[in-house]
């Protein structure tokens, strides 16, 4: 099975030829770890949307649909407005849902001011935006990195460390050497770089998608990435995603996959290790049984924030019923490949 960028094309121009509304910008307060827990501000900007989204793009982003051309001034206006209620916060987190360094996104001049609104929070420590790598040149990144006094951070979508599963799975059009190169560009011009790691592509079993998450964050670490990111899969509206989860061929992965997989890195990666799943607990976002969902979430969470082991020792210590669910799940799918239960010991 592959996802085809013919069929991922038809839906994002049925997805996008519905009527919808011009989103607003928003902004909410989270936790979020730098040294030690922080006060992270989330500040989503409406623009125009990804290029790559926008003629089709990955096979579980509905993040185009909430994109729409902003004019600048109302930009400016809107984020001014956005960080004075953020308040005392130390991490921004700016997401455009595409890339921040893509000119039809945000003008480089717009990029600028929204800098210097920033450069006049000093208890803005860190400031996070994304971006695919074909924007991160040296140019735009010197550039940024000098106008902005906090340290700046690029989130990428890695995804995953198989170029076989970036294409075929998730189409997501750039390879293993082109998240190398823009890291190393980071890296020269003093920029930092967040990797999301998408859990559980579709195509691949829920334990494919532990393997493939724990190869892939630790593989980030290596080129370089100082803080890794865990997206589990949420069904977003008009994809190619959405279109198998309602045939019953995709499921979004459990909550105690990702218990696993932050357990599973935590000898390898020495360095932060991340998990906000979107839609925790829901038909469409990583979830488990329904009964422990709030309480695994929170495990979740508050690992991230802290990072601090204990919260997920304890709550594997408590359990569920459904635990045993899971792992009868991630046995009988090995049958089905051929792996046998002594494999599953070191599951
Ligand atoms: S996941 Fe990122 S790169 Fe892919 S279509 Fe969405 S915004 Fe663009
Ligand atoms: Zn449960």
């Amino acid at each position: 099975m592959r996802a085809f960028p013919g069929e991922i094309r038809r839906i994002r121009q049925r997805g996008l030829a519905r009527k919808r509304k011009a989103p607003k910008t928003i902004w909410w307060r989270e936790r979020d770890y730098l040294e030690g827990e922080v006060k992270a501000g989330v500040l989503i900007l409406p623009t125009r949307g990804c290029a790559w989204g926008l003629a089709g793009g990955c096979a579980m982003c509905g993040y185009v649909y909430d994109s729409f051309p902003t004019p600048p001034d109302r930009l400016l206006t809107d984020f001014k407005k956005a960080m004075d209620e953020l308040g005392d916060v130390e991490y921004l987190k700016i997401f455009n849902s595409g890339s921040f360094f893509d000119p039809r996104e945000i003008d480089r001049e717009t990029s600028y001011r929204i800098f210097d609104e920033i450069n006049r929070h000093p208890r803005i420590r860190r400031v996070q935006v994304e971006a695919r790598p074909e924007y991160l040149d040296r140019q735009a990144l010197r550039g940024a990195a000098e106008r902005l006094t906090p340290q700046l951070e690029v989130g990428i979508g890695f995804e995953t460390v198989s170029d076989y599963i970036r294409e075929k799975c998730i189409n997501k059009g750039f390879t293993i050497e082109d998240f190398k190169r823009a890291v190393k560009t980071c890296i020269k011009e003093g920029v930092e770089v967040k990797a999301y790691i998408l859990v559980k592509p579709p195509f691949l079993t829920e334990k494919e998608g532990i393997q493939d998450a724990v190869r892939s964050g630790y593989a980030a670490y290596k080129y370089g990435a100082s803080r890794i990111s865990l997206n589990p899969v949420a069904v977003h509206r008009d994809t190619l995603v959405e279109e198998l989860w309602k045939r019953r061929e995709y499921a979004p992965p459990w909550l105690w996959s990702l218990v696993k997989i932050l357990r599973d890195l935590r000898e390898k990666v020495h360095a932060p290790l991340l998990c906000h799943p979107t839609g925790a607990g829901k038909a469409r976002g990583a979830h488990n049984c329904g009964r422990c969902d709030s309480r695994v979430y929170k495990a979740i969470v508050n690992f991230s924030a802290t990072q601090k082991y204990e919260y997920l020792d304890k709550v594997l210590e408590t359990g569920c019923a459904c635990y045993e669910v899971w792992r009868t799940q991630l046995i009988l799918e090995g049958f089905a490949q051929g792996i046998f239960p002594d494999d599953l010991r070191r599951l």
